[in-house]
């Protein structure tokens, strides 16, 4: 039936930055429709594991900008959950400057983190998708800013630009096992990530007024692009980046 393959069922997903946002929206969502989650955040995920119980969702801290924790992320989910069958890399960080003056420092802080983790972490959820012999899935959260360029923050937007494109290339070489990439570009959704632009008056009407939901979105409204893209509803999804964005791209 129709409703059976969006389910999760027996699933066991990482999800990446799970202690706030728009992770701990994608971890309930997946709790929801039935996998157990290990979360893994730059601070301890306990809002999150409160919210959904310790035994469908666990956590472990990193920090993502550096490759140390990859391969004790992986282990970690195996150890406790006894497999992977989904990756969610949506830990992220942006840095907002002029590009005039914008420092080596915060472009190599956000590329680490949105690119260069997310990337091998993909890398090392793959290789046990493979060992498995049972394909997997791998989501990335891209941005409007993989479309568009964005003021003051050019790290952000190479990172998410590339994220939509690894996307493609990792699918490419990677649906032959069964495994689907696909990314998800939020629009302009009310998390931490956005704090300072709903804080600048000028700023935050102007979005406004060219969202056409004419909202902010909130974690919630990822929840059901997330599970789709987790579920065997999305089997024959690769390679593509969904926007989730109340219309903004389409003005
Ligand atoms: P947020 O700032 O609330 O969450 C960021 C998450 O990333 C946190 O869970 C944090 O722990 C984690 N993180 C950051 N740096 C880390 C590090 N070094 N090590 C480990 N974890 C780290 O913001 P959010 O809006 O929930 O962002 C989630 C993702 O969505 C990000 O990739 C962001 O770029 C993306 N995104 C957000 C929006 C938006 O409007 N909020 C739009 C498009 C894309």
């Amino acid at each position: 039936m129709i409703l059976d393959m969006f389910s999760l069922a027996g699933k066991v997903a990482v999800v990446t930055g799970s202690d706030t946002g728009l992770g701990q929206g994608i971890s309930k969502a997946f709790v929801e429709a039935g996998a157990k989650v290990l979360g893994v955040s730059r601070s301890p995920s306990t809002k999150t594991q409160e919210l959904l119980g310790e035994e469908n969702f666990k956590y472990i801290t990193a920090d993502l900008s550096s490759l140390d924790a990859v391969s004790d992320i992986i282990g970690t989910a195996v150890k406790e959950f006894g497999k992977l069958d989904i990756l969610v890399n949506n830990a992220g960080i942006i840095k907002r400057e002029d590009s005039i003056d914008f420092s080596v420092e915060n472009w190599d802080l956000v590329m680490n983190v949105n690119c260069r983790t997310l990337f091998f972490l993909s890398q090392a959820a793959a290789k046990q998708f493979i060992r498995q012999g049972s394909g997997g899935k791998i989501i990335s959260i891209a941005s409007m800013l993989s479309y568009q360029g964005g003021i003051r923050v050019p790290s952000y937007t190479a990172s998410k630009s590339a994220v939509k494109g690894i996307t493609m290339t990792m699918s490419n070489e990677w649906a032959k096992y069964g495994i689907n990439v696909n990314a998800i570009a939020p629009g302009y959704m009310a998390t931490n990530n956005t704090q300072a632009l709903r804080e600048d008056a000028d700023r935050s009407a102007a979005i406004l007024e060219r969202i056409p939901a004419g909202r902010w979105g909130t974690p919630d409204d990822l929840m059901g692009a997330a599970v789709f893209l987790a579920s065997s509803a999305s089997d024959y999804v690769n390679g593509y980046t969904l926007a989730v964005d109340g219309g903004w791209l389409g003005r």
